[in-house]
């Protein structure tokens, strides 16, 4: 697959269309895929703490979910085709689901009662989806707590699992217990989605998603995510010295 690098992670160059084909072709072949979906503030904090990167970096399919990273990837002189959001991608295998043969989806996160919502609201949406089970996301995520959510979701038979802990707290999770879930064939992290899924968030309006800006939207609803977002700058930054100094951070 043509892989791009940004700052140290080599991104799948795919467009939402051509992800979805890929998680599906996996899924059929049998493959366990674990799908991270990385925006410009996870990569600074790659680059800031590189022990993530290994983590962040086992992902079978790893999508650029932020305008940043492509805007990066340009800057860099190897474009990527766009931006995947996870959550439309998270939407459009569900819908794929409901048209497939044995498959279940388990939803993991969320607050208490949110993942029951967002499988209600999507089994209403796509009838033919069969939903495993759904869990909270406010568990021990190490010890006799977390082995009873992974026996929950062995036992569940799901074939794919949304882990929507917020990141990188989801993709230290799927890295940390994907080889306890031999069946589960996609593990896919997916941040905030399921508040979307379940009605309990708004995705921005699409002339925000149009320009561009979802991130300003977000900040707008969210103003306590400004700590965060101040690593924008000092990512656009970096990927300028990164460039210069021929793809590399040192
Ligand atoms: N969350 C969770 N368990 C935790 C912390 C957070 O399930 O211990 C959930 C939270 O309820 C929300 C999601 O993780 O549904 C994080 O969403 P956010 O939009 O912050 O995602 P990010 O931008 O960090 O990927």
């Amino acid at each position: 697959m043509n892989k791009i690098d940004v700052r140290g992670l080599a991104f799948d160059n795919l467009t939402v269309e051509e992800t979805l084909e890929t998680l599906l072709g996996r899924l059929r072949a049998g493959e366990q895929t674990a799908l991270f979906t990385p925006n410009a503030e996870i990569v600074q904090a790659c680059v800031d703490d590189p022990s993530l990167y290994p983590i962040i970096g086992s992902a079978d399919v790893l999508i650029p979910d932020g305008i940043g990273v492509v805007k990066a990837a340009r800057i860099l002189g190897t474009p990527l085709k766009e931006k995947v959001a996870g959550v439309v991608i998270g939407e459009k295998l569900a819908a794929a689901l409901a048209e497939e043969e044995g498959q279940s989806l388990f939803l993991l996160g969320g607050k208490p009662q949110v993942a029951e919502t967002a499988a209600c609201r999507l089994t209403e949406k796509y009838p033919g989806l069969s939903i495993a089970g759904v869990h909270d996301g406010y568990f021990q995520k190490e010890g006799p707590e977390n082995e009873a959510v992974l026996e929950e979701i062995r036992k569940s038979g799901a074939s794919v699992v949304y882990v929507c802990l917020g990141a990188p707290a989801q993709e230290k999770w799927i890295y940390a217990n994907r080889a306890a879930l031999p069946d589960v064939r996609i593990l896919a992290g997916l941040g905030g989605s399921v508040d979307i899924y379940a009605g309990t968030a708004k995705r921005a309006p699409k002339i925000f998603i149009r320009l561009g800006l979802e991130w300003f939207y977000r900040l707008l609803r969210e103003p306590k995510r400004i700590g965060r977002m101040m690593n924008l700058p000092k990512f656009y930054f970096g990927t300028w010295r990164y460039k210069l100094r021929g793809n590399k951070e040192k």
